[in-house]
C-alpha cells in the first residue's frame, strides 16, 4: 500500500489554513516534528464557523464500519492510538449500542456489519449504564472506543499547538497563494473553490440537560433512517445527534427535531423533562465517495472530505500527511499526487 517517492521538502515553513479538526492536528503534528507552522483560521477562537464545533466528537472506528470502507477502520483504529499518546486524557469508555425489539432485526445486521464488540444481556446493561436498567433486553458494547467533546478539545489542541512552538493566528482568512512554503490546505467546505466535488452534508443535533439521566459513554440508537445517538457531555448536559441529510442550509427542521428527541426519550424516558440547551446543525464536507483525501500538488497539499469522520481521522491524516513532507511515503488509498 505504501511506496517511497523520495522526495524531501526541506526546512521550509508550514502554514495551516483552518483551524478545524483537520488543520488542528495537522499543525500539532508538524509543530511536534520541528517545523514551523503557523495555523490560520478566519473564525475567532471559538471556531463557530468550523464544522468541528457541531460535531458529535465520537471515536468510533469499529461502530463506523456498519456503513463505511475498510480504510475508515484502518486509519480510525491508527487515530486511536495518536488521542492516546497525544490527549491520554481522552475518555476511552466504549460505545454502547442498544435498540427496541421492534428494530431486532436491524440490531443483528449492525453486530453482524461490525467488531470489536461484545453482548451484554440487560443485567450486563445495568452494570455498565446503571440509569438504564430496565429500559433494553440487550446491547452491544465496543469496549475500546472514545469519544472527545470538540468544545473543548479543539482549545486543547490549539494550546498544544502553541506548546510546540507553533503560531495561530484567529480571525486570518487566509489564501494559500498568498503563504509561502508549504501549505496545507483545511478549510473544509470553503476550499470548494479550489475541489468543486466537495459537498456538505448537513447534520443536525440538539443539546439538553438534566441531572435525571447518567451516562458514561455515547449510546447509539439503532434507528431506520439514521444512526441516532445520545452522548454525555460535562455538567449533566447530553448531545443528540445526529441527522444526515443532502442538504446545505444550517437550519433545524421540526421534523429532525422531533426524531432526535424522539431518540432520547426512546433511550430513557426521563429525557422527556430535560431542559433543551441548544439546537444547531453542521455541514460535513464530503467528497462524492464520502472519502478523505490528501491532494498534493507540489508545495500545496489539501486534507479534505473527513465526512462523518472528521475527530476519528483527523490524526492519522495529519501523521500521512507529515510521513509524505519528511519522507516522502504515499498512501495510495488516501493520496492523489498531482
Ligand atoms: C452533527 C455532526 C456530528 C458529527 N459527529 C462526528 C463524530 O461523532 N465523530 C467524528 O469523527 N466526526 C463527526 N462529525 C464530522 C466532523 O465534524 C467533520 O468531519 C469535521 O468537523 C470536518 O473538519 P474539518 O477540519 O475538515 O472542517 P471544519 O471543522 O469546517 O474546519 C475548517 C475550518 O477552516 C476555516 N476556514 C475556511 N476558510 C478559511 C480561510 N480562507 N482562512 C482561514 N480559515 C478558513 C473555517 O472557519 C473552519 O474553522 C460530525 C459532524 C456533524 C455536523
Amino acid at each position: 500500500m505504501f511506496q517511497s517517492s523520495g522526495t524531501s521538502r526541506g526546512e521550509s515553513p508550514v502554514s495551516v489554513i483552518g483551524a478545524g479538526i483537520a488543520g488542528a492536528w495537522q499543525a500539532l503534528l508538524f509543530a511536534q516534528a520541528g517545523h514551523q507552522v503557523t495555523l490560520h483560521e478566519r473564525s475567532d477562537d471559538t471556531m463557530t464557523l468550523s464544522t468541528s464545533h457541531w460535531a458529535g466528537g465520537m471515536l468510533a472506528p469499529y461502530c463506523e464500519a456498519e456503513t463505511s470502507e475498510p480504510v475508515i477502520n484502518r486509519l480510525g483504529l491508527r487515530s486511536l492510538d495518536l488521542w492516546r499518546e497525544h490527549f491520554p486524557q481522552t475518555p476511552f469508555n466504549g460505545s454502547l449500542v442498544v435498540a427496541h425489539p421492534r428494530d431486532r432485526a436491524d440490531f443483528e445486521r449492525f453486530a453482524r456489519l461490525t467488531s470489536g464488540h461484545r453482548r451484554l444481556d440487560a443485567a450486563g446493561m445495568a452494570e455498565l449504564e446503571p440509569s438504564l436498567e430496565g429500559r433494553f433486553r440487550e446491547g452491544l458494547f465496543y469496549p475500546d472506543e472514545g469519544h472527545v467533546e470538540p468544545r473543548r478539545v479543539l482549545p486543547e489542541l490549539h494550546a498544544a499547538l502553541t506548546a510546540a512552538g507553533g503560531t495561530i493566528q484567529f480571525d486570518s482568512d487566509a489564501h494559500a497563494d498568498q503563504l509561502d512554503g508549504i501549505v496545507i490546505d483545511c478549510r473544509g467546505l470553503a476550499a470548494r473553490d479550489t475541489q468543486p466535488s466537495l459537498r456538505g452534508v448537513k447534520g443536525e443535533l440538539i443539546l439538553i440537560e438534566t441531572g435525571e439521566v447518567e451516562l458514561s459513554r455515547p449510546v447509539r440508537l439503532i434507528h431506520p433512517r439514521w444512526p441516532l445517538y445520545v452522548i454525555p457531555r460535562g455538567h449533566n448536559r447530553f448531545m443528540l445527534g445526529a441527522t444526515s441529510i443532502e442538504a446545505e442550509d444550517t437550519g433545524v427542521s421540526v421534523r429532525s427535531a422531533l426524531e432526535l428527541l424522539g431518540a432520547a426519550y426512546a433511550v430513557h424516558p426521563a429525557f422527556a423533562e430535560a431542559r433543551i440547551v441548544e439546537f444547531g446543525s453542521g455541514l460535513r464536507p464530503a467528497f462524492p465517495d464520502n472519502l478523505p483525501r490528501i491532494a498534493i500538488d507540489n508545495q500545496k497539499i489539501a486534507v479534505n472530505g473527513l465526512y462523518r469522520h472528521g475527530f476519528l481521522l483527523a490524526p492519522a491524516l495529519a501523521e500521512l500527511t507529515l510521513s509524505y513532507v519528511e519522507r516522502g511515503v504515499i498512501d495510495n488509498e488516501v493520496m492523489q499526487c498531482a
